[in-house]
């Protein structure tokens, strides 16, 4: 899609260093970072939100929760937790519409509400 951000950015059209890269997915940091860890786990094909997650893109989504726990584990965040959240529609504040895990952690992040 080419008037998608993440889609652009996966494209490397718009260049953003990967943290991780493989056939099916992308890492990136958030541009505005609302802990000391905070990344993008992103996939390639483009997917709008967790509601485009259908049977055949199961296996998809197991692996972005994968590549994510894999790169807090390397940041150090098993011991102390992090994170991992998947905003949908406009009451979770979803503001780029292509599907987007986000890993955070490196400070107390509070109970959830
Ligand atoms: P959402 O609220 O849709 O779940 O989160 C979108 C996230 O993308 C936000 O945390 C925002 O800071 C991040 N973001 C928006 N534009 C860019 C960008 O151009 N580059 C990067 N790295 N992150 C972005
Ligand atoms: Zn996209």
């Amino acid at each position: 899609m080419q008037d998608c951000l993440f889609c652009r950015i996966a494209s490397g059209a718009i260049p953003a260093p990967r943290l991780h890269e493989d056939a099916r997915c992308i890492a990136i940091a958030d541009i505005a970072p609302k802990a000391p860890v905070h990344l993008l786990v992103i996939p390639i094909e483009h997917i709008a939100s967790a509601s485009g997650v259908d049977e055949a893109r199961e296996g998809l989504a197991g692996h972005l929760v994968r590549v994510a726990a894999d790169l807090a584990r390397e940041r150090g965040l098993e011991a102390g937790g992090y994170r991992l959240v998947l905003n949908h529609g406009p009451q979770a504040g979803q503001t780029v519409f292509h599907l987007h895990l986000h890993l955070l952690g490196g400070r107390d992040l509070g109970a959830m509400g």
